[in-house]
């Protein structure tokens, strides 16, 4: 199969509001455009130096989205072009996103990482953290960075029941922050959960946003 035929029939199970991010790390830019061309704009990936380079290479009407973990001295080279930023997952970074968008005028989009797995590897906030990070006056305080939603990434296991347990936690918290009034620099409508493992489930657990990587562009 191909990338385009992997992305059709990908967005054919998807429902009209769940956005599709194409996980393309580790790919090359023949493959993007491949996609490109298929009609895909929202590209994930997970290095800034790497989404840099494909930036500078592609399309400028692609939507980039950083998916990975983020050191704070590396968002000034994404901070020009970035639309999404997933993995957020403290007050200092926060505080460097929007520091960075201020130089440049801009709002810079953001979703907060959620800690749902069992693992300890992954990062991510708990939901007392979450909620400390925005009621702080630091947060209120910040006018060039949008939180959107939030993100989070379920165990690594084959036990669908285990990982259904942790999507349905992730959109409680989802749930919460929807009922709180919405602010310039908080307006939650995304709920970014879900790979190519176990996108299914995430979708089915009220994902909005899917990220997509090897069952589009293969393994990697
Ligand atoms: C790599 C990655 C994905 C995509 O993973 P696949 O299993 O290839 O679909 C999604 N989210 C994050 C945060 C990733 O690092």
């Amino acid at each position: 199969m191909s990338i385009a035929d992997n992305l059709s029939s990908i967005k054919a199970t998807l429902p009209d509001h769940v956005t599709l991010v194409a996980v393309s790390k580790t790919k090359p830019v023949a493959d993007l455009k491949e996609a490109y061309d298929a009609g895909q704009r929202i590209f994930g990936e997970n290095k800034i130096q790497e989404m840099t380079e494909k930036w500078e290479q592609l399309p400028k009407d692609i939507q980039w989205h950083m998916i990975g973990h983020v050191q704070t001295n590396k968002v000034k080279y994404m901070a020009p072009y970035v639309s999404l930023i997933h993995g957020v997952d403290s007050l200092k970074l926060l505080t460097e996103i929007n520091r960075q968008a201020a130089r440049y005028r801009k709002t810079i989009n953001c979703l907060l990482q959620i800690h749902i797995a069992e693992e300890e590897t992954k990062f991510g906030l708990s939901e007392e953290e979450l909620n400390i990070l925005l009621t702080s006056d630091e947060f209120k305080q910040m006018q060039n960075i949008c939180i959107k939603g939030i993100m989070g990434m379920a165990t690594f296991t084959e036990d669908e029941a285990q990982i259904k347990k942790e999507f349905t936690h992730l959109k409680t918290i989802f749930n919460h922050l929807s009922e709180q009034p919405q602010t310039t620099n908080f307006k939650p409508e995304t709920l970014s959960m879900g790979m190519s493992g176990d996108y299914k489930i995430a979708v089915d657990c009220g994902s909005t946003m899917v990220r997509i990587g090897s069952s589009i562009f293969g393994s990697r």
